[in-house]
């Protein structure tokens, strides 16, 4: 029998297949990233049975937990996608291969010190607040220019490119207007050269919205509803936590 989640991501699958052919893009432009928040290792099995490779954690505990689970499938890559807390580094850049969510230099500080003393370089997105909902972790898009730049001074963090959550519960084209967003200041950004700042990967699009971030040039979408079902924990839990801590 086909488990749902099997049946899911197929269905997932075709419709990024159709928003690249739409616009023009090849499928391998784009990365599926399975957000698995609160999502039992059996679904995550599955979902790696059917095939998928890259998941994303939003918390370090979560991550600490299914990472050895899994880690006996040597292809399996993890991104973290959460609100990073700056007590959380050390345990974070052990597991993961790249953090979609600095949005501070007092994180990049505190990731640098940390790669520093394991002798390590890590891959980075910086967070964009395109929606400029106050709920919602990532730097505004008049200063993302400038933590590019102050980002680009620590050498072990190799910047790849920009993340952001389009806004939630909107029409298409505000969402849109997130993205399209996003992909201008890559551009800017791109224009200036810092030296060791790539701007190749665009971290957007999630269950509601991926089929136009597809279309406004993502190269990563960040899938979990849409494959595993609704999760028992509203998002708050995850995107609002100690916004009000100094970090
Ligand atoms: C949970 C989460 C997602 C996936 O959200 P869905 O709407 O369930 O697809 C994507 N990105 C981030 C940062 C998340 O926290």
């Amino acid at each position: 029998m086909v488990h749902l989640v099997e049946k899911n991501l197929t269905t997932v699958r075709k419709q990024m297949a159709l928003a690249c052919q739409a616009v023009g893009r090849k499928n391998e432009e784009v990365k599926l990233l399975l957000a698995t928040k609160t999502v039992p290792l059996e679904k995550l099995k599955i979902a790696m049975e059917a095939g998928e490779m890259l998941f994303g954690e939003n918390k370090a505990q979560e991550l600490r937990d299914k990472f050895p689970l899994m880690e006996q499938h040597n292809q399996v890559e993890w991104h973290f996608i959460g609100h990073l807390q700056t007590n959380k580094v050390k345990y974070v850049v052990k597991y993961v291969t790249l953090i979609h969510s600095v949005d501070r230099l007092k994180l990049g500080q505190a990731l640098h010190n940390q790669l520093v003393k394991e002798n390590k370089t890590m891959d980075i997105l910086v967070q964009v607040n395109t929606s400029r909902e106050t709920s919602k972790f990532g730097v505004s898009p008049e200063l993302a220019l400038e933590l590019v730049e102050q980002l680009s001074q620590f050498e072990t963090l190799n910047i790849k490119g920009l993340m952001t959550i389009g806004k939630l519960n909107a029409t298409n084209n505000e969402t849109r207007h997130c993205f399209q967003l996003l992909k201008q200041l890559q551009t800017q950004i791109r224009a200036k050269e810092i030296p060791r700042v790539e701007m190749d990967i665009l971290s957007m699009g999630m269950s509601g919205d991926f089929t136009v971030a597809i279309e406004e040039g993502a190269t990563i979408i960040r899938v979990g509803t849409k494959v595993f079902g609704q999760r028992y924990l509203p998002d708050e839990y995850y995107w609002n936590e100690n916004k009000l801590q100094d970090d």
